[in-house]
């Protein structure tokens, strides 16, 4: 390749490489990923409240397995009571005590009764707010399912127009010499991906900063065979 047409391949390389900068920014700005960093909270927060409202669910339900089998044994006492009233029927004082705890007894079992109908009605509230959160929790993942598959139909589609470019830059460092090529990428490092830029009059076209005569001068005279010399202010390779 003849030097004249280095700086030229150089400045195609910086083009190729501004453009690969511009693909990593997509790659890095996806929209999907806060959205999908959101929905992960809000996921996180639904799966807790689901945990609290089970365990609540869980006490309702062991206060009604409780409140039965005081019950069962409640309406045995009684049975058992009744049965001693028919074996005393003669006994006034003994059948009027029996009775007198039937009363009792049967007091306490419609206390339970309503309380247990209590306890149902809040399982039923439960119940509703169980529903609630499942259904928000199936809307969440169909919408992460969704907002993940866009995402990476992007992040492919960028991918494969990187690999382009980097194949295109591939071909275009090949051309040239392998020691601007390090010199170049060296550059590329220190600024911000960007490691050369052409000289338009007396402005480097990088840092915009306008060469004054005597700037110029020495980057020409210390330029190599192919015109590419050093930005002054920035440093980096200067296609003059
Ligand atoms: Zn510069």
């Amino acid at each position: 390749m003849s030097p004249a047409s280095q700086g030229e391949t150089l400045l195609k390389l910086v083009d190729v490489d501004k453009l690969l900068l511009q693909l990593d920014k997509q790659l890095n700005a996806l929209p999907q990923r806060p959205k999908l960093d959101d929905l992960a909270d809000t996921f996180d927060q639904l799966a807790d409240k689901s945990e609290q409202v089970a365990k609540l669910r869980l006490r309702q339900e062991m206060s009604i397995k409780a409140l039965r089998d005081e019950r069962q044994l409640l309406s045995e006492k009684v049975i058992e009571s009744q049965r001693q009233i028919e074996a005393n029927s003669t006994k006034y004082k003994e059948v009027s005590l029996l009775s007198t705890e039937i009363e009792n007894l049967n007091k306490r079992i419609e206390k339970i009764t309503y309380d247990i109908g209590e306890l149902n009605a809040g399982i039923g509230k439960i119940n509703a707010v169980e529903k609630q959160l499942s259904d928000r929790q199936a809307y969440i993942h169909a919408r992460q399912t969704e907002l993940t598959e866009s995402l990476e139909n992007d992040i492919s589609q960028l991918e494969a127009q990187s690999n382009k470019l980097e194949q295109q830059r591939q071909k275009l460092t090949a051309l040239l010499p392998a020691e601007l090529v390090k010199r170049y990428d060296r550059q590329r490092g220190l600024k911000q991906g960007i490691g050369a830029a052409a000289l338009e009059g007396h402005i480097c076209q990088a840092c915009h900063i306008e060469l004054t005569e005597g700037q110029l001068a020495r980057a020409k005279r210390d330029a190599d065979e192919a015109g590419v010399g050093t930005c002054p202010s920035c440093l980096r390779l200067l296609v003059i």
